[in-house]
C-alpha cells in the first residue's frame, strides 16, 4: 500500500477505530443481541442474557511497576472487569485471565498478582474458569474477561436515557486521576534522589483510588432490592465527560450537568489546587473512577433520593440543547470530552 492511502491511528482515535471494527462485521447469531459498542456484549441465552466484556492491562500505559504493587494489579485488573459487567446492571460470575510476561518476572511476582486476582475473585464472589499464559519479549500484559448475567427486564444499555430523567453518579471523582499524578511525581523525585522516601501519607486516600479501585457492584444489588432499572448506565472508566457524551449519543439526548453537584473528595480537591489544577478537570475528565454514572426515571427518585453514595448531578433534555456543565453562576457551557484517548 502507498502512504497516501495510510490512515494514522491517532486520526481515527480510539473510538472511530472501534467504528470502523465494527461496521465491518454484521451480525450472524440471532443469540448475539447486542454487539461491539456497550459496557459489555449481551447474549441471549434464553431465560436471562449473558454479559461478556473485556479488558487489556499492558505495562508502561496502564501500569507502571515500579509504583503499582502486582497484587493490587490483580486486583484492578478484575475489578475494572466486573465494573463493565455491573455497567449493564448485571453480575458477574466468572473470569478468565490471560498474561503475556517476561523471564523478568518470579514465580513469587505471578503469585503476588494472583494473590489479588483472588482476593477480588471473593470480593466479587467471581470464579476464575481459565485464561492464557504466554511470552513477552519485555513488558507484563494482562487481559481480563468478566461474564456475568442479567435478567432481561433489568438490564441497562447506554441507549435508554429519557427527557427528564434524574443523572446519577456514585462515590466521588478525580480522585484515581489526582493520585496518579501523585505517583507520577513520586516516581521523579526518587529517580532525581534515590535516598529519597515516596511522602504518600498526605495522600492515602487518592493514592489508594488509583492502586484500589473497587467495581460498585454493591450499587446493583441496592438497586435490585430497591426496584429501580436504571433507564441507562455506564461505568467511568475513561472520565465523567467522556462517558457523558457516551450516554447523550446512544440515547440521542442532551444533558445538563450541575458545576456544583459534582461529588469529589477533599483530598482530591486539595491534590487539584496543590498541582495547580482546576479541581473540575480532574473531576470532569480524570478518568479510572470505576463509579457508575446513570439516569433514573424520576418517578423513582423518592427510592434514592437519601442515599448517602448517590448523588444527582443533572438531568436529560432533548438532543437540541447538547451537552452542558451549568456552571455554579448557573451559565450552561457545553462540556467537551477529553478523557483518555491512547493514541494521542
Ligand atoms: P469500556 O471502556 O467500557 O471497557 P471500550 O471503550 O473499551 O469500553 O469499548 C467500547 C466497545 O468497543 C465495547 O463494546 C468493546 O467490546 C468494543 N471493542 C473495543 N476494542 C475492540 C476491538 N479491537 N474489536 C472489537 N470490539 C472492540
Ligand atoms: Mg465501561
Amino acid at each position: 500500500m502507498s502512504d497516501q492511502n495510510r490512515t494514522e491511528i491517532n486520526k481515527l482515535g480510539e473510538f472511530g477505530l472501534i467504528d470502523k471494527i465494527a461496521e465491518k462485521f454484521s451480525k450472524q447469531n440471532n443469540s448475539t443481541k447486542y454487539a461491539i459498542g456497550d459496557d459489555a456484549a449481551v447474549i441471549d441465552v434464553g431465560d436471562y442474557y449473558q454479559l461478556v466484556s473485556t479488558d487489556m492491562l499492558v505495562e508502561g500505559v496502564h501500569f507502571d511497576l515500579s509504583y503499582f504493587p502486582l497484587h493490587h494489579l490483580g486486583f484492578k485488573a478484575v475489578a475494572v472487569n466486573v465494573s463493565d459487567i455491573a455497567a449493564m446492571n448485571g453480575i458477574a460470575e466468572q473470569i478468565t485471565v490471560s498474561l503475556a510476561l517476561s523471564n523478568r518476572f518470579s514465580f513469587e511476582a505471578i503469585d503476588a498478582f494472583y494473590e489479588g486476582v483472588k482476593a477480588a475473585c471473593d470480593a466479587y464472589k467471581v470464579d476464575l474458569v481459565g485464561g492464557d499464559t504466554t511470552a513477552s519479549p519485555s513488558g507484563l500484559m494482562i487481559s481480563v474477561t468478566a461474564i456475568g448475567k442479567v435478567d432481561k427486564d433489568k438490564i441497562a444499555y447506554r441507549s435508554g436515557a429519557k427527557v427528564n430523567d434524574i443523572v446519577c453518579v456514585t462515590g466521588d471523582l478525580g480522585g484515581a486521576y489526582m493520585g496518579l499524578q501523585v505517583l507520577e511525581r513520586e516516581k521523579q523525585v526518587f529517580l532525581e534522589n534515590p535516598d529519597m522516601q515516596p511522602q504518600l501519607d498526605k495522600y492515602q486516600y487518592i493514592v489508594g483510588r488509583q492502586l484500589k479501585p473497587e467495581a460498585r457492584m454493591d450499587l446493583v444489588h441496592e438497586l435490585l432490592d430497591l426496584k429501580i432499572v436504571p433507564t441507562s448506565m455506564i461505568d467511568i472508566s475513561d472520565g465523567l465527560a467522556s462517558e457523558l457524551h457516551h450516554i447523550a449519543k446512544h440515547s440521542d439526548v442532551g444533558i445538563n450537568v450541575h458545576e456544583d453537584k459534582l461529588p469529589f473528595a477533599t483530598n482530591t480537591q486539595e491534590t487539584a489546587l496543590e498541582f495547580k489544577l482546576d479541581p473540575n478537570t480532574a473531576i470532569l475528565n480524570g478518568g479510572e473512577d470505576y463509579e457508575l454514572l446513570f439516569t433514573i426515571s424520576q418517578d423513582d427518585f423518592e427510592k434514592v433520593k437519601n442515599h448517602p453514595d448517590i448523588h444527582f448531578i443533572g438531568y436529560i433534555n432533548e438532543k437540541s440543547s447538547g451537552l452542558n456543565l451549568v456552571t455554579t453562576k448557573g451559565n450552561p457551557i457545553p462540556l467537551k470530552a477529553q478523557g483518555w484517548d491512547h493514541f494521542s
